[in-house]
C-alpha cells in the first residue's frame, strides 16, 4: 500500500474529525455565508502531483483555493432555481451512503440490503405524499433523469399500443407528445429518447395568465388525433408561477380517450405534504408516472429524486431497462433488481439521506417546512405587490414568486438589476421570461429561510434600485 494511503488509513478517525469540524462550522454560518461568487476567483490550477499530498495537506489545500469561494446554496437566502437545502437528518443519511458505499441493486436473494432501503423508502415516500403504494419507484440523480426514465416507459407503452417493441426495434414513425408548458429538462428527454422535441403537440393553456392545460383544447387536440395513442406530459406545479394542471379533468378525459398520462410534479409535489394546499394534486394518483425531485423541496443533498411509475407497468419498464439480453422469466418483482428499472446499473445508496430525513422529521415535520416556505413566499409577494418599484409577474400560487421591475420603460434594466442583487452575495435568484416580459424568479424551497431573511432580501432589493437612479 502507498505510504499516504497507509497514513491516511491508519488516521481515518482524526480525518473525519477534521471533517466534521469544518461541516459544523460551515452549517453554523450558513446564514452568513455569501450566496453567490465571481468564479475567475479561482486562482490557477493543481498539477497532477506525483505520489499524492495525503489528506490533510489536500484539505489544507483545498481550503485554500476552493472553501473561502464555496457559496452558501443550501442556505436560507439561496433562492435561484428551485435549490432545497439539507436537513440534519439527510446529511447524516448522506455520509453514511458513503461511508457504508452499497452497490444499490437487487432486493432478493444474496448480495446487500440496500435494495430494500431504497424500497422502503419509495413506499414511505408514497405515503408522505399522499400517494397510494400502487406506484413502483427509484432513485435517480434529479427529475431531469425520472422524466427520462417515466418518459421511455411511456415510449415502449405506446410502441405496444401500436404493435412495436421500441426497446428492440428502435423507433419508427411519430410519436405524439401532448404539452403545454413542459419543464425545458422533459424536453431534453425527448431529444435523448429519439423522440425527437419537435414532435409536441403544443396544447393551449387554460388563459391568458396561465401556465396549465387548457383542458378544452387538449380535448380538441386528441380528438385530432383520432383515436392515435400519444403520450401526455403535464404539470404538478411549473417552475415560472407554479400551475397545477387540473388533474381531475385530465383523469376524466383518460377515461375517455388512449393516453400515457405523465405528471412532471418536481417540487410542486409536495404541496400534498400541506392539509391547506393538498387540493392541488387533487387526482395524480390516477396518472401512469410521476416525477418528483427530493433533493428540492425534501431538502436532501444533491442528486435525489424519484420516479414512480404505475406496478401495472412493470413488464414494459423491464422492458425498456433490462440489463441484459436474456428473456427474463416470470414476474420481475418476484426477483427484483433495479438494474433492470432504470437507468444506471452501478449506483450509490441514494435512498439513505432521504429515509433518515423522512423517518426524523415526519409527517409533521414536512408539513412544517412546506407551509413555512409558503408563508415566507406570500410574504415576499406582498412586500412586491405593496411596492413601488416592483411587480407580481403572476399571483403567488406556492412557493415562487416571478416579479420584474414596476417601470415598464426599465425592462432593459431588470438584467442589470439581478446582476447588481447578486453581486451582493446576500441573495441569489434566477432570470426568466414570462408572458412577454424579462423577470426575476425567487424560490423558497429550504427549511431555513425565516421571518427576517425575507426583510433582509427586501431591503437590500430597495438599497439596489436607489443606486441604480
Ligand atoms: C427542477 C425541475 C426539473 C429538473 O430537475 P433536476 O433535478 O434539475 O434534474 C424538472 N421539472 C421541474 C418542474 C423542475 O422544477
Amino acid at each position: 500500500m502507498k505510504e499516504y494511503l497507509k497514513n491516511d488509513s491508519d488516521q481515518i478517525d482524526h480525518i473525519l474529525e477534521m471533517i466534521k469540524k469544518q461541516g459544523t462550522e460551515f452549517l453554523n454560518n450558513i446564514n452568513e455565508r455569501m450566496t453567490s461568487v465571481d468564479n475567475t476567483l479561482i486562482s490557477g490550477k493543481a498539477d497532477l502531483s506525483e505520489s499524492g499530498f495525503g489528506t490533510e495537506e489536500t484539505l489544507r489545500i483545498f481550503n485554500e483555493r476552493f472553501e473561502p469561494i464555496m457559496v452558501g446554496s443550501s442556505g436560507p437566502r439561496y433562492l435561484g432555481f428551485v435549490t432545497g437545502g439539507s436537513t440534519p437528518a439527510s446529511i447524516a443519511g448522506d455520509w453514511l451512503a458513503t461511508i457504508y458505499d452499497q452497490n444499490t441493486q437487487s432486493a432478493k436473494g444474496q448480495g446487500d440490503i440496500s435494495a430494500n432501503v431504497e424500497l422502503e423508502t419509495i413506499k414511505i415516500l408514497l405515503e408522505l405524499l399522499g400517494l397510494p403504494q400502487n406506484f413502483l419507484g427509484g432513485f435517480v440523480t434529479g427529475a431531469t433523469m425520472s422524466n427520462f426514465t417515466c418518459m421511455a416507459v411511456a415510449r415502449q407503452w405506446l410502441g405496444k399500443e401500436q404493435g412495436r417493441d421500441i426497446a428492440k426495434e428502435g423507433i419508427s414513425g411519430k410519436i405524439n407528445i401532448l404539452t403545454a408548458t413542459p419543464h425545458s429538462s422533459s424536453i431534453k428527454s425527448l431529444s435523448l429518447l429519439g423522440i425527437g422535441s419537435s414532435n409536441i403537440i403544443k396544447i393551449k393553456t387554460a388563459g391568458e395568465d396561465r401556465e396549465a392545460i387548457g383542458i378544452t383544447d387538449l380535448e380538441d387536440q386528441i380528438m385530432k388525433l383520432n383515436g392515435e395513442p400519444f403520450i401526455l406530459i403535464s404539470s404538478g406545479g411549473t417552475v415560472n408561477t407554479v400551475d397545477f394542471d387540473d388533474f381531475n379533468a385530465i383523469h376524466q378525459l383518460k377515461e375517455k380517450y388512449n393516453f400515457w398520462w405523465h405528471i412532471d410534479a418536481a417540487f410542486g409535489g409536495f404541496a400534498a405534504c400541506s392539509e391547506t394546499y393538498k387540493h392541488l394534486v387533487d387526482g395524480w394518483e390516477n396518472a401512469d408516472s410521476i416525477t418528483v425531485d427530493c433533493h428540492k423541496w425534501l431538502n436532501v443533498p444533491y442528486e435525489s429524486a424519484v420516479f414512480f411509475v404505475k406496478e401495472d407497468y412493470k413488464i414494459l419498464q423491464v422492458e425498456t431497462f433490462q440489463n441484459s439480453n436474456a428473456p427474463y422469466l416470470g414476474d420481475p418483482l418476484e426477483s427484483f433488481s433495479y438494474l433492470n428499472f432504470l437507468p444506471e446499473n452501478s449506483r450509490r445508496l441514494k435512498a439513505l439521506p432521504a429515509w433518515f430525513s423522512i423517518m426524523a422529521y415526519g409527517k409533521k415535520g414536512y408539513q412544517d417546512i412546506v407551509e413555512n416556505n409558503i408563508k415566507r413566499s406570500q410574504q415576499f409577494g406582498q412586500l412586491i405587490k405593496n411596492s413601488n418599484d416592483f411587480k407580481l409577474l403572476a399571483p403567488v400560487r406556492l412557493n415562487t414568486i416571478c416579479f420584474t421591475l414596476k417601470d415598464e420603460r426599465k425592462q432593459d434594466a431588470v438584467g442589470k438589476f439581478l446582476e447588481m442583487l447578486n453581486g451582493t452575495g446576500k441573495v441569489f435568484m434566477t432570470p426568466t421570461f414570462y408572458n412577454g416580459h424579462k423577470g426575476i424568479r425567487a424560490a423558497f424551497v429550504n427549511w431555513r429561510t425565516g421571518d427576517k431573511d425575507i426583510q433582509i432580501i427586501f431591503d437590500v432589493m430597495n438599497k439596489i434600485i436607489s443606486e441604480m437612479e
